[in-house]
């Protein structure tokens, strides 16, 4: 089964693609790791897209599509894909119905996590903190200023897929308010609903 991880930032799309990989023998595909990675081991590409990056932006869709095609064209995810952060615009959601298409799979379902924006703010800004205290190295883009950005590049870039995939009958919404547990629980449910 392949799915897409759709919410903002913070609403705990990775927590949960982590889940599925441990329990279902999925893959997650996500391009922020990517793109963070070829930040960390410096290759063009990753100093390219670092301020833009550090700034809340988005990346250029020729950047990540070229990241997803490269992954499912080495991989055989043997329990399927699990999209994490990508697609996030519809040229982005075009091209991965194209990719999966010319390799013979498809998409099963897209499932969104609703939240609320003040909880966002709160959760990210204390993701932040949490990883200070604990002498981790915190996420360049964890910051309140960087948040704005992201949050507005997910409402006018990211939340038109929403319909998008409304429309082509792939969307799932789960309570992504919930604990963790309860979530995961919710995505279970909603997976094995097909
Ligand atoms: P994430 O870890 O998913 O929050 O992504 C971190 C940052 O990487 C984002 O704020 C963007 O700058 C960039 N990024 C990740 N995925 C994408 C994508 N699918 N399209 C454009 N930019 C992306």
């Amino acid at each position: 089964m392949n799915i897409i991880l759709l919410g903002p930032p913070g609403a705990g799309k990775g927590t949960q693609a982590g889940f599925l990989v441990e329990n279902r023998d999925m893959m997650q595909l996500s391009t922020g790791d990517m793109l963070r990675e070829a930040r960390t081991s410096g290759t063009e590409m990753g100093k390219k897209v670092a301020a833009v990056m550090d700034a809340g932006n988005l990346v250029t869709d020729e950047i990540v599509i070229g990241l997803i095609r490269e992954k499912l064209e080495a991989g055989d995810a043997k329990g399927g894909y699990i999209f994490d952060g990508f697609p996030r615009t519809l040229a982005q959601a075009d091209a991965l119905g194209e990719l999966l298409d010319e390799l013979g799979q498809s998409l099963d379902m897209v499932i969104e996590l609703e939240v609320n924006d003040d909880v966002l703010v709160d959760r990210i800004v204390g993701r932040a903190k949490e990883a200070a205290a604990a002498g981790q190295s915190v996420r360049a883009d964890d910051n309140e200023e960087s948040l704005k950005i992201r949050l507005m590049a997910y409402y006018k870039q990211t939340s038109p897929l929403i319909g998008y995939y409304y429309a082509k009958g792939h969307l799932k919404s789960v309570d992504g308010l919930a604990s963790i547990e309860d979530v995961a629980q919710s995505i279970a449910q909603v997976m094995d609903s097909i």
